[in-house]
């Protein structure tokens, strides 16, 4: 394999990544998608879960939050709500996301749909993807 991908992660506060790449792989909403140099083009939503990369032969992780890829011109850009390292992840605050939110499908049992049970299964789908991605148990 020849060439690198320029791959490039924003988020509506900063600029996550900005990096050469040999191959990179990003979760996309209809599965996982990997692309390499010479790849053609596309965009795709992106689900919440892990985009991972290979730089100088080594395997990186970056936690991302729904959002758009766009693979054009060996470059990856991926516009996302979130983008974070393993080692940027607060894990106490994740693990109080994930309590707040199954607190809040038990209620949502209980008080038979009164409560955003969709926006409570969301976020603790967030807390538990970030728990993994940061090396910690997510349920
Ligand atoms: P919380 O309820 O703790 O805010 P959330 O899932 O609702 O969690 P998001 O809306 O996904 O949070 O993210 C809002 C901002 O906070 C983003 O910039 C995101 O990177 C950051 N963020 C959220 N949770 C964490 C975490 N556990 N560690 C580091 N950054 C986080």
């Amino acid at each position: 394999m020849t060439g690198k991908l320029t791959l490039r992660v924003i988020t509506p506060d900063r600029i996550v990544l900005d990096i050469q790449a040999e191959t990179v792989r990003v979760p996309a909403v209809d599965g996982s998608m990997g692309f390499l140099p010479r790849h053609a083009q596309l965009v795709a939503a992106l689900d919440v879960g892990l985009l991972s990369w290979r730089e100088g032969g080594k395997e990186q992780t970056l936690f991302v939050s729904g959002g758009f890829v766009e693979v054009k011109q060996d470059t990856v850009r991926v516009v996302s709500e979130a983008g974070e390292r393993p080692a940027d992840i607060d894990v106490a605050r994740a693990r109080a996301a994930e309590k707040r939110a199954r607190e809040r499908l038990d209620h949502s049992r209980e008080a038979s749909g009164q409560i955003d049970t969709l926006r409570a299964e969301l976020a603790l789908r967030r807390a538990v993807l970030r728990l993994r991605a940061s090396g910690q148990s997510g349920s």
